[in-house]
């Protein structure tokens, strides 16, 4: 097994780079290298600017508008993009639901949902979870019954990210309750402005509005709006799942975020001296470097294992522990170089069009609201004593 790069993917690595340096703005990469809220607009300029050079929906196939890349080539253009501070892409429509579309959707679906994404004209959300059905999903609740030519939505979701900006959300509802629980499951797509839906938001640990309930009231959506077969959904939901989990041991933004440890354990000084030549903290940066180093050469073999049309298996659970695992651990770091001077900092600083003065540096306002913030990457996308579950079972065989 070769891990190293090919000269072709050495190239194209130049070129990713190149057309970042070339159109990423500067002010979206300044908000994300400073931990700013982005704004709605933020995202769809940048993905407008990526759908321009064809970047945009790099897992579809080439015939619908993908790019046609290796996986390989995804991991470089992940980590390139990572590195020059571009937004994580907002993935509900173009690396989940679209996928989804394409592969079990109606012509006029296609037809219809996949250019708006495309074009960054619909924002979408996951209407999966529910109170009492989060790692055991099939246990949802949400009611779909068939009225004519509609189905008549009741129920509740919940942690529906970023519910408040969508107009539309995808959403798991149960039309057969007397079925075995993942039997009776189907795929809705639904528009939010239809009567009956209400958001509200979930404030979390960080103070942020960045998740929401939805709850649904007598919901009339057309049929037409089903995906896949009536009572098949389950088989929707496992195929969008293995999009959702791809990438996550985020290597790239993990890379980036440690150079902006370094940046602040260099800038912040105790008893006169930068807090990076205190030998515990040095040597505490450099285990999470050598962990963040193993997790690269391990996503580095699977990916090599892969590129003749291999499907990771449980590796990619591996990968999303220990990726979410340094990645709160840089976090912590961030925090702790920064000492009492990491929690005050004022509400607007956050802002994506702050230009004051900041309480502290610059660098000051995000590292806790980061910290706290970054709990939930061990918990969703199947918490990480999901993906302990699954390595026993498929690695371990326990
Ligand atoms: C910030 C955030 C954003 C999210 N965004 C979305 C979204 O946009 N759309 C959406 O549909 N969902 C979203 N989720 C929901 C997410 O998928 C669920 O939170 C996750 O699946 C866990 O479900 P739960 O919260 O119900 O916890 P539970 O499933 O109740 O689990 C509680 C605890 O028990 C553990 N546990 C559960 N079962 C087992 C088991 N069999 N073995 C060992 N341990 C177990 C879990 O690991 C966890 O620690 C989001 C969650 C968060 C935190």
């Amino acid at each position: 097994m070769d891990i190293h790069f090919t000269p072709e993917e050495l190239t194209f690595r130049s070129e990713v780079r190149a057309f970042l340096e070339q159109n990423l703005p500067t002010d979206i990469a300044e908000k994300v290298r400073l931990g700013r809220r982005l704004a709605k607009e933020d995202h769809q300029r940048w993905q407008r600017i990526l759908n321009q050079k064809g970047w945009y929906a790099v897992n579809w196939p080439e015939e619908y508008g993908g790019t046609g890349w290796s996986v390989v080539q995804k991991h470089i253009f992940d980590e390139e993009c990572a590195a020059a501070g571009a937004p994580r892409l907002v993935a509900f429509g173009v690396n989940m639901v679209a996928p989804v579309i394409i592969k079990f959707g109606t012509q006029a679906q296609k037809d219809f949902y996949l250019p708006r994404i495309l074009r960054s004209e619909d924002w979408w959300c996951q209407g999966y979870s529910e109170p009492g059905a989060g790692s055991d999903l099939a246990s949802l609740k949400t009611r779909a019954e068939r009225d004519g030519d509609h189905y008549l939505v009741n129920g509740q979701k919940t942690w529906t990210t970023l519910g408040q900006h969508a107009n539309r959300i995808f959403c798991l509802v149960r039309t057969d309750p007397s079925a075995k629980k993942q039997e009776g499951i189907s795929f809705l797509l639904i528009d939010m402005d239809t009567p009956g839906i209400t958001v509200r938001p979930i404030i979390t640990l960080d103070g942020e509005h960045e998740v929401n309930e939805v709850f649904f009231d007598n919901v009339r959506v057309p049929v037409e709006n089903l995906v896949g077969e009536e009572n098949k959904g389950w088989t929707c939901a496992k195929y969008l799942l293995t999009h959702e989990r791809t990438g996550q041991a985020g290597i790239g933004q993990s890379k980036a975020a440690l150079a902006h440890l370094k940046q602040i354990a260099r800038a912040e000084t105790v008893a006169g001296q930068p807090r990076i030549d205190d030998p515990l903290f040095r040597a505490r940066i450099a285990e999470l470097e050598m962990r963040l180093m193993a997790v690269e050469m391990s996503t580095l073999r699977i990916l090599a294992a892969t590129r003749d049309g291999g499907v990771p298996g449980a590796e990619s659970s591996l990968l999303k522990i220990q990726g979410s695992e340094i990645r709160q651990a840089i976090t912590d770091l961030m925090r702790k170089a920064l000492g009492p001077n990491a929690l005050p900092f004022l509400e607007p600083e956050l802002e994506p069009d702050f230009h004051g003065e900041p309480l502290y540096q610059d660098y000051g306002a995000s590292p806790a609201s980061q910290y706290f913030n970054l709990r939930k990457l061990s918990i969703y996308g199947g918490s990480n004593e999901i993906q302990k579950n699954i390595i026993a079972k498929l690695v371990l065989e326990l």
